[in-house]
C-alpha cells in the first residue's frame, strides 16, 4: 500500500460516492504516471474541504492505493507526497494477563466510561458498568418530556444517561490530540452503525439522532463480551482501607472491588463532593465559560462557500473564530453546530445549562456555536489548600 498526499478536485466533479472514485481513480494514475487498470485498490484516508477560493471550491485528499506493478511503486514512491505504509491492523487487541480478584468497575456510560469498558471486555476482564441515568431509549423520552415543558428527572437528562453529554450534542469527533487510540474509537464507532466516512472526514460528525443506536450497539458488545451494564444505579460512596479501594456503594448496597474507573464526566457536582470529601486528590482545572449563539444557516453557507451554497452535496457550511485580546484572554468559538438547535441542558434544579446539537443530516434552518472565553483558578479561586 502506499498513501498519497494531496490529490484535489472540484466539488463540482465528486457530487456523490460513484463520481469521487472515478475522479479519483484517473487522478490517481494520472499522478503515478500508470493506467487506470494498474490501480487495483483506493482508498480515502482523509478528505478535507479548501474553501479558501470561493471561486472554486477544492476537495484535498489523502488517499491509500494499491497499485499493480513493483515498477509502478517503485517509480511513485520517488514523488513527492507518496510514502510507503503498513496498515496494522487496530482490531487485534491483547488479552489481558494480569489476574483481579473482583471485576473492575467502571462509573458511567459516557464516551470515556463506554471505551474503557469495551477495552476492558475485548481484554477479558468482563466489567461492571454503573450508569446512574437511564439507557438511551427511555432517556430520549426522559429529554423530549422536560423539553415540551415536564419536569426535570436529576438522573435522566442531557448530562446523565447511557452514551453521556455528548449523545445530546452534535456528535462530533473533534480531538486535538494525535493518539493511535483514536482509530480504535472511530473503528468501534462504525462497527456500531456509524457511517463509515467519519473515518476520513476531516471533521467528522455522527449526529444526535444516529449516535442513539451507536451507543446502544456499543452497550450490547460490551455485555455479548462478559461485560454488565447497570442503569439508574449512582455510585454514592466509596470504600478505601489502609489506601486501598475495597468496595463502592451503589443505590444503598456496597460492591467489592479494587479498581474502578471514573468516566463520570463534567456535571456529577454531588460525585465530585464525596470524592474530595474522601481526599482524593484533586486540582482545579481552567475552562472555559460563556453563551451560545444562534443565526441563520444560509448566512453561513454563503459566507463560506459564496455560489458554491447549498449545490454539489456541500451540506452545511460551519466555522471557527479566535479573537486574541490585549489583556491575555482569547475569546473563540466552540463546537459549532451547523444546521443544529439550542436545547436546555440542566441536571440540576435551578440551575440553567445551555447546550447545542444537530441530527445527521444537520438540515435545521439554523446554526448554533458556543462563544467562550478561557478562566483560570486565579479567576474563580479555591478551597483546596
Ligand atoms: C454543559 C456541557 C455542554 C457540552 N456541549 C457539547 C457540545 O455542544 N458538543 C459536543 O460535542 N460536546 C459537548 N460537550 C462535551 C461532551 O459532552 C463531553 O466531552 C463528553 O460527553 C465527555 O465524555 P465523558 O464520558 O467524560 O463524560 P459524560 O459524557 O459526561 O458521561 C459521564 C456519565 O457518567 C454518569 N455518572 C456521573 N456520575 C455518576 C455516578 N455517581 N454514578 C454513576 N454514573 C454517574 C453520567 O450519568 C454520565 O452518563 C459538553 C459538555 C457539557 C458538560
Amino acid at each position: 500500500m502506499i498513501r498519497i498526499r494531496d490529490i484535489r478536485c472540484s466539488v463540482k466533479k465528486v457530487e456523490n460516492k460513484e463520481a469521487e472514485m472515478r475522479v479519483l481513480k484517473t487522478a490517481v494514475a494520472q499522478k503515478l504516471r500508470a493506467n487506470p487498470q494498474q490501480i487495483l485498490d483506493l482508498k480515502i484516508y482523509k478528505k478535507a474541504l479548501d474553501a479558501r477560493r470561493k471561486a472554486d471550491l477544492l476537495y484535498t485528499y489523502t488517499l491509500d492505493v494499491q497499485v499493480q506493478s513493483d515498477r509502478v511503486e517503485r517509480r511513485a514512491l520517488k514523488m513527492k507526497g507518496v510514502q510507503k505504509i503498513d496498515l496494522v491492523s487496530q482490531k487485534q487487541r491483547p488479552v489481558g494477563s494480569q489476574s483481579v480478584k473482583e471485576r473492575p468497575v467502571v462509573v458511567g456510560l459516557g464516551p470515556s466510561g463506554c471505551f474503557a469498558a469495551l477495552v476492558l471486555a475485548e481484554a477479558g476482564y468482563r466489567p461492571l458498568v454503573l450508569e446512574r441515568g437511564a439507557a438511551v431509549q427511555e432517556r430520549v423520552e426522559d429529554i423530549r418530556d422536560f423539553w415540551q415543558g415536564g419536569s426535570l428527572k436529576e438522573n435522566s437528562n442531557v448530562q446523565f444517561g447511557e452514551g453521556g453529554a455528548g449523545t445530546f450534542s452534535d456528535g462530533k469527533l473533534t480531538t486535538r490530540i494525535s493518539d493511535p487510540h483514536c482509530l480504535k474509537v472511530l473503528e468501534s464507532y462504525v462497527q456500531a452503525g456509524a457511517p463509515e466516512e467519519i473515518l476520513y472526514l476531516n471533521k467528522p460528525h455522527i449526529g444526535s439522532d444516529l449516535l442513539r443506536k451507536v451507543v446502544k450497539n456499543l452497550r450490547e458488545k460490551i455485555i455479548d463480551l462478559g461485560g454488565e451494564v447497570r442503569f439508574n444505579a449512582q455510585v454514592q460512596d466509596l470504600k478505601i482501607d489502609k489506601g486501598h479501594l475495597t468496595a463502592i456503594q451503589v443505590n444503598d448496597t456496597w460492591i467489592a472491588t479494587q479498581s474502578v474507573l471514573l468516566g463520570i464526566g463534567h456535571s456529577a457536582r454531588d460525585t465530585f463532593k464525596m470524592l474530595y470529601d474522601k481526599g482524593l486528590a484533586m486540582e482545579a482545572k481552567p475552562f472555559a465559560i460563556g453563551l451560545r449563539i444562534e443565526h441563520p444557516q444560509e448566512m453561513i453557507d454563503r459566507s463560506q462557500y459564496g455560489e458554491f451554497a447549498g449545490k454539489y452535496g456541500l451540506g452545511a457550511a460551519d466555522y471557527r473564530l479566535v479573537y486574541h485580546g490585549d489583556n491575555g484572554r482569547t475569546a473563540y468559538s466552540f463546537c459549532m453546530c451547523p444546521g443544529g438547535q439550542v436545547v436546555a441542558a440542566t441536571s440540576e434544579r435551578g440551575y440553567v445549562v445551555t447546550n447545542g446539537m444537530s441530527l445527521h443530516a444537520r438540515r435545521d434552518r439554523n446554526a448554533n456555536a458556543a462563544l467562550l472565553v478561557g478562566v483560570t483558578p486565579k479567576d474563580f479561586g479555591s478551597d483546596l489548600p
